[in-house]
């Protein structure tokens, strides 16, 4: 199918993409890798009168390192740079890890990370992955600049905390606490495919190997991308043993609350939550030297 008649406007600044969806508000739409809004509006399922493409604007596709190890991603930085930039990939591993489980590369070539964000599927990735790694999202709009949490911005499926004149500008990542693990895995029936189940883990132990912080969030387990707060309060203070991750896991069985699917129904679903979540945070502790 064609889509239905729209404006285009390719402003090279963001005050001007800004000003454009402050004139338009929720009858325009950012056009980022088109990855997602390109087919919606192909099938007619996502009609906007304007769309404001992002992709001439300076200045939006950094990935820039603080000294403390803290990381400042541009939302148009394409998926796949990010999953091969050398700096996340240390400061980050999470990123790539997660990365190369969205879509296809040609897909990730062309996506960028604000625009799955803003996408706000409840089965992508990322969203959990920035759960996480507690990351805060900056929002612009000509009235100004915000701060929202990564735990804030998503409230339903497909909808964000983004006002209809806001941008998602930047994505920050603070640094990840030496002796810190992460690890990310998921189960889709095909690679490239939307997951069943994935679970995102973060894990920071002591010296002496005790657990000091814990983070678990999972996509494909609810209508938001889903933290699983229960699971990683009961890991912090523990040795992280088999014991320790197997009643965390169990833990995380009933946070999450998957809505099934044509390939999977919930109970399998669940089931899955707490299989992953063993792997991650048995992966994550191993990482977390
Ligand atoms: C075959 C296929 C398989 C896929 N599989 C997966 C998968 O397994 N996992 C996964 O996570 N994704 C998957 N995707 C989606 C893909 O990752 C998209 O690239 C992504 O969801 C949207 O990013 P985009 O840059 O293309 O955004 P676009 O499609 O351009 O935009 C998506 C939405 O976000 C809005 N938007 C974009 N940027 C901004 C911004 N900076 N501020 C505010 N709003 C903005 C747009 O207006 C639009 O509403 C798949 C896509 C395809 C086609």
């Amino acid at each position: 199918m064609k889509p239905a008649p729209f404006d285009w406007h390719a402003p090279a600044a963001i005050e001007e993409a800004l000003a454009l969806k402050a004139r338009h508000g929720e009858e325009a739409r950012f056009l980022a890798g088109g990855q997602s809004l390109v087919p919606a509006m192909n099938f007619r399922v996502a009609q906007p009168a304007v769309l404001v493409d992002l992709n001439r604007v300076a200045g939006l596709g950094g990935i820039d390192a603080g000294e403390d190890g803290s990381l400042r991603i541009g939302a148009m930085a394409r998926n796949a740079r990010v999953e091969r930039d050398a700096v996340a990939a240390r400061t980050h591993p999470l990123l790539a890890e997660a990365l190369r489980e969205v879509a296809h590369p040609q897909i990730r070539n062309r996506g960028t990370l604000g625009g799955n964000l803003a996408h706000a599927d409840p089965a992508s990735e990322m969203p959990a992955v920035m759960l996480a790694l507690d990351a805060r999202f900056v929002l612009r709009s000509a009235r100004g600049t915000r701060e929202v949490a990564a735990a804030d911005f998503f409230l339903a499926p497909l909808t964000t905390a983004l006002q209809p004149d806001e941008m998602l500008a930047e994505i920050l990542l603070p640094s990840l606490a030496t002796r810190s693990g992460t690890a990310f895995i998921e189960v889709a029936r095909r690679r490239g495919d939307y997951a069943m189940m994935g679970v995102a883990a973060v894990l920071t132990r002591d010296a002496d190997g005790l657990c000091t912080m814990a983070r678990i969030a999972c996509c494909s387990a609810g209508p938001t991308p889903m933290p699983a707060p229960r699971a990683a309060a009961a890991l912090v203070g523990t040795r992280v043993s088999e014991t320790d991750i197997a009643e965390a896991a169990a833990l995380l069985r009933q946070e999450v609350a998957p809505m099934g699917s044509v390939q999977a129904s919930p109970a399998y679903q669940r089931h899955l939550a707490e299989v992953l979540a063993t792997r991650a945070l048995t992966l994550a502790k191993e990482r977390a030297r």
